[in-house]
């Protein structure tokens, strides 16, 4: 992939937050990571635990957004939100990251196309239960450009919503495109009970708790 061109660097974004923390979720977990919050969100999931990036944010330039990435001295970023997507200038701000060298990941709701995206970001991608309120706005399309580098998550609020994820699973063979996350909705769903689950049914999956939830109770900029 060629180097991001001068004028892509202009380009700009709004952005909620950038901060230096620890990977609470997917494969990633435990790596110090700098985290990219987006500002803006189409869903309205109701569980939603990041409701302050839907609006606000400033506008930073790509070529901006480097700099601050670069003073943490971490190779491992993340891009989120919100829904990073939404914002066109996503894609360049993605590909300019991996030419500075880092270790990419983005985090998406699983509702917008992540055709596009630089092939050498970890695409880890929710897709959304009933539970979530916004299950209709599954783009299933999405699953056909899933490889092994990417990840497919499912956050779980009731035994409906997991039954829902692993008929989703076996229907569509899911198991076998890329790595599957199963994670618990704080205070909905019990984490002892889920991992029964997951064990009495023999799921390939990994369990996970948010570990930044753990570690700082889902403090903002943390
Ligand atoms: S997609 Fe993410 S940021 Fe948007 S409403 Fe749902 S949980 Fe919140």
């Amino acid at each position: 992939m060629s180097a991001t061109s001068d004028a892509h660097l202009q380009n700009s974004l709004r952005v909620t937050e950038i901060f230096h923390s620890i990977q609470g979720e997917s494969s990633r977990v435990g790596l110090p990571t700098v985290f990219v919050r987006l500002t803006g969100c189409p869903l309205r999931c109701v569980w939603c635990d990041t409701e302050y990036a839907f609006s606000g944010g400033e506008s930073l330039s790509i070529a901006d957004i480097l700099q601050r990435v670069a003073g943490f001295d971490c190779k491992t970023v993340c891009v989120t939100g919100g829904e990073p997507l939404a914002q066109k200038n996503c894609l360049p701000l993605l590909s300019a990251l991996c030419d500075a060298g880092h270790s990419v990941s983005l985090e998406t709701s699983g509702a917008l196309d992540i055709g596009g995206i630089d092939p050498r970001v970890a695409r880890i991608v929710d897709l959304k239960a009933p539970g979530s309120g916004e299950e209709a706005k599954n783009c299933w399309e999405n699953i056909g450009l899933l490889t092994a580098h990417d990840e497919l998550k499912f956050v779980l609020a009731s035994r409906e919503d997991y039954d829902w994820a692993v008929s989703a699973c076996r229907q569509r063979r899911l198991f076998e495109r890329c790595p599957i996350l199963f994670s618990p909705v704080q205070g909905q769903l019990d984490p002892t009970q889920l991992a029964q689950w997951i064990l009495d049914d023999r799921l390939p999956v990994r369990f996970q708790l948010q570990l930044h939830k753990l570690l700082w109770d889902n403090a903002k900029g943390r």
